[in-house]
């Protein structure tokens, strides 16, 4: 057995590769190499790169095997890595307290006395798309909930209790759905193939893609791909727009608007998608109408 390692804190094995491998972005794929070269450029040092030489890892190997297996020298550089990239967080974290002090003194005060953010975020968790940077916002003025491919699936009881904190509790005017050209969970989606535990996330933009199957089958290669990823943020912001929270908090109020958007690596701009929330609602309220009480 040999190791296969993408970073020393990201192993992988077996059949759960097949399926992570999946969800890479495009371009940088590798399948069937025996090891993947670590993608974060930013790594403190070198070292990660060194790991590439090092065995693949299956997780029916057992555990003594396994501790058999590595060198010392790699177990010491191991050790030495997790150390390093575990410290620099705590590094970072006061530097950056001591800026936030530095530019505004009250700053943390503030933060303690409670939170009134304007916009919910439900996003993808790649780690590409940092909202508040890519959004200019400050800490305290967006609520974030991320997942594989932005979904809003309605049995997820998470962005559920998400979406019903952030709409009656909150009260955020915005909701914005942002997925992003390149998704891995959408690339993975439009692989026809068993792709294990994913398969029921998964199954939620296989849904999209039958949903819109005329049209993205008139579409190839990456068309097809960036397609997809906006028709299914579109049927997330439809999603949105279903929960009762919304629908009650908008008939009240005139808040919050749905929006769905797009981010783009190549040029770090974020597009918008024009949902049309007044039209969807009243769409949607023919059948999901979840306004008038028993
Ligand atoms: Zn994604």
């Amino acid at each position: 057995m040999v190791m296969l390692l993408r970073a020393p804190h990201v192993r992988t094995a077996g059949r759960s590769w097949t399926a992570l491998n999946a969800l890479r972005p495009r371009g940088d794929v590798a399948t069937s190499s025996k090891f993947v070269t670590p993608r974060y450029s930013t790594t403190p040092s070198a070292f990660a790169l060194r790991l590439g030489s090092q065995e693949r890892y299956c997780s029916s190997t057992p555990v003594l095997q396994r501790r058999r297996m590595a060198d010392p020298e790699t177990t010491k550089e191991v050790r030495k890595y997790l150390q390093q990239s575990h410290d620099r967080i705590f590094e970072n974290n006061k530097h950056w307290a001591e800026e936030m002090r530095k530019k505004k003194p009250e700053f943390f005060t503030d933060l303690s006395a409670g939170q009134a953010p304007d916009y919910l975020w439900i996003g993808c968790s790649d780690s590409r798309i940092p909202a508040e940077a890519i959004t200019g916002l400050e800490p305290g003025e967006m609520f974030i909930h991320r997942n594989i491919a932005n979904l809003v699936n309605n049995i997820d009881l998470n962005v559920m209790s998400v979406v019903n904190y952030a709409v009656r509790h909150l009260k955020v005017k915005h909701i914005v759905v942002c997925g992003h050209y390149g998704c891995g969970g959408v690339k993975a989606a439009m692989t026809p193939k068993d792709m294990g535990l994913l398969n029921p996330w998964l199954r939620n933009i296989r849904d999209v893609y039958r949903l819109h199957q005329d049209e993205l089958d008139t579409l190839e290669g990456e068309a097809k791909y960036d397609r997809l990823v906006e028709l299914n943020v579109h049927e997330q912001c439809r999603n949105v727009i279903k929960t009762a929270a919304v629908q009650q908090c908008w008939a009240e109020n005139e808040f919050p608007v749905v929006h769905g958007w797009v981010f783009g690596f190549n040029d770090g701009l974020l597009k918008d998608l024009k949902f049309d929330h007044e039209g969807q609602l009243a769409e949607i309220q023919k059948i999901y109408d979840l306004t008038k009480d028993f």
